[in-house]
């Protein structure tokens, strides 16, 4: 394959992406090296502030300009970490109240959980009205909610309670989890790093319990990630071609969407109705009234 083809098929393969939901990808430093020497083959990227003499990747000039943490682990490769066996436990007895405190303090104090938090980083455990019809599952905590603790408080997070507020709901009436519970750790200077099988596979048990103690009508998996979390990982699987329909995860009716990032970084009015109209369908499955209004309305 000559260069031109071969930059052709990376575009094609990046807007077959996006149009399937997918919002960022994660670079390894190493392909990230490649892509610059192959598309900027006679550039080499000299460090401003210490030259000398050496090539650095942007993401290594990024790095350099930020301040360097001390701790070893934030400098770690998605490959450093592995993660125990998934935890296996029933919730005692009680009511969900009670039900829902014994695992908050469960994953809160989960170890594995807190070996994979940023420096000041918290647990992120899911919240919200604990009979909720709805449940919200998300990817994983990003740099606000890592910080805060709570689930969907950054960016996604205002754009999420837009389109509840649009529903006639409030942050209180629902529930909302992610499928992991920390932000995954990655080497690179900034963004997100899409959590690994593994990762989900750990929280899975924590994401069921929450499940069952809310016992929602409906479930919305907010983005692809979440899916494959409550679906299992199917590579042939397109979000494009799953959303606007209905599925059934763990037991509940399950209603697969873009993720409110993606309409962040894709702000079109296309996939902005679709999003809309998955949410309508949600809508009329828990027997909202749904006005003329919001019928027509776009995010
Ligand atoms: N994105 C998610 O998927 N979850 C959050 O909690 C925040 C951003």
């Amino acid at each position: 394959m000559n260069f031109a083809s071969a930059k052709k098929a990376l575009l094609e393969e990046l807007i077959r992406m996006r149009s399937d939901g997918v919002d960022r990808i994660f670079l390894q430093d190493e392909t990230f090296d490649d892509f610059q020497k192959l598309l900027l083959p006679n550039q080499p990227i000299v460090s401003e502030s210490e030259n000398t003499g050496e090539d650095f990747s942007l993401n290594e000039r990024i790095a350099r300009a930020l301040p360097q943490s001390s701790s070893p682990k934030e400098n770690a490769s998605v490959t450093d970490f592995l993660l125990s066996e998934p935890p296996s436990f029933l919730i005692p007895d009680g009511t969900k109240q009670m039900k829902w405190e014994w695992l908050r303090e469960k994953v809160l104090g989960c170890e594995t959980c807190n070996e994979q938090l940023n420096p000041k980083a918290n647990v992120v455990f899911g919240e919200g009205d604990l009979d909720a019809d709805l449940f919200l599952c998300g990817e994983a905590p990003g740099a606000d909610e890592e910080m805060s603790g709570s689930p969907f408080v950054g960016p996604a997070g205002e754009l999420l309670m837009k389109i509840l507020s649009a529903m006639g709901l409030n942050r209180e009436q629902v529930y909302i989890a992610n499928i992991l519970n920390w932000r995954p750790r990655h080497s690179q200077a900034f963004g997100n790093r899409p959590p690994t099988q593994e990762e989900m596979d750990f929280c899975l048990p924590y994401l069921k319990g929450q499940l069952e103690i809310v016992e929602p009508k409906v479930v919305v998996a907010l983005g692809k990630t979440a899916t494959d979390g409550l679906l299992g990982h199917d590579p042939k699987r397109r979000l494009g071609q799953i959303r606007g329909s209905w599925h059934e995860a763990l037991g509940f009716p399950m209603m697969v969407t873009y993720h409110p990032s993606y309409l962040l970084h894709n702000p079109s009015r296309t996939s902005k109705r679709k999003v809309w109209e998955d949410f309508l369908l949600v809508m009329e499955k828990l027997e909202m009234s749904v006005s003329e209004k919001q019928k027509g309305f776009f995010l």
